[in-house]
């Protein structure tokens, strides 16, 4: 495995599978990445999985400083999962004239989808479509994995690739979860044994959605578990799975919910009225 730091490295590399990541690598990733591989094995490439920290998608710069970062460990989860290149580039390699985000107006409009993120985290999916299309110029995939566990991303990263012309396949990789149903994600190293407990009820209140028969129903269901379980709730919401809109009759659904416990913010999904 080649690590590369900055693009002079990359061209090898071109027409592979890409799995951006923020590093911090765990059973998440490591499910992208073996999806990255069963991609590579059918149609061919290399896995190249991106790590990098990206300023401009953190609106709040304490939680920037304090990500959890592990350059040497990932490198080792990497190599052994047969990727060719891990490419860690530093903010000039990825922003050499000066660090960007996407302006609002060229975001597909299922970024600023009401009480979802953007309400929350106002300018993080203008740093996600910047970073991404950045590491798709410099990285050149055929291919590109995501989490559902970042439902909206997904979404978003999808209307981005279709707005551009469709030329990368976007995969999707279900989420993780831990045994008692924790979506796994890096920011759970910051969780206390306390904070910990009280996240799982994210996952408590997605499940509590699921014997709902209407969506006002599924989100009072899925806030009011949350809020009893100690989340501090920012949103708890069904809506349609590809517009992030109101649910439409017919249309497959999502339950979508975030939530900040012992100062850490967590969101989760599942399918919803399936
Ligand atoms: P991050 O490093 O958190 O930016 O995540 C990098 C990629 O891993 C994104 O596409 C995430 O959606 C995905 N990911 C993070 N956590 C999980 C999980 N528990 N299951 C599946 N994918 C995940």
């Amino acid at each position: 495995m080649q690590i590369v730091r900055d693009a002079s490295g990359l061209a090898d590399f071109s027409g592979g599978v890409l799995v951006p990541t923020m590093g911090a690598l765990h059973a998440g990733h490591m499910a992208l990445i073996e999806r990255a591989a069963a991609l590579a094995g059918e149609g061919g490439g290399d896995i190249v999985v991106s790590l990098f920290v990206n300023p401009t998608q953190f609106n709040d710069p304490s939680d920037f400083e304090r990500y959890p970062r592990s350059l040497e460990d990932d490198a080792r989860k990497c190599e052994a999962a047969g990727v060719a290149c891990l490419f860690a580039p530093d903010v000039g390699a990825v922003y050499p004239r000066g660090v960007e985000s996407a302006p609002e107006s060229a975001l597909p409009r299922v970024a600023t989808a009401p009480g979802l993120e953007d309400r929350f985290r106002p300018g993080h999916f203008a740093g996600v479509c910047a970073v991404v299309s950045r590491l798709f110029e410099l990285t050149r995939p055929r291919a590109a994995v995501f989490g559902e566990k970042d439902w909206q991303q997904l979404c978003v990263i999808r209307a981005m690739v279709e707005r551009a012309g469709g030329k990368i396949e976007i995969e999707p990789c279900p989420t993780v979860r831990e045994a008692d149903g924790m979506a796994l994600s890096s920011r759970n190293a910051l969780l206390s044994a306390d904070a910990r407990r009280r996240g799982l009820s994210i996952w408590r209140g997605l499940e509590a959605a699921q014997v709902e028969t209407d969506p006002p129903a599924a989100e009072r269901a899925m806030r009011r578990m949350m809020e009893v379980g100690g989340v501090e709730v920012e949103y708890a919401a069904v809506r349609d799975a590809a517009t992030l809109e109101a649910v439409r009759p017919g249309r497959p659904a999502r339950a979508l919910a975030a939530g900040v416990v012992g100062g850490v913010r967590l969101i989760d999904n599942m399918p919803w009225g399936v």
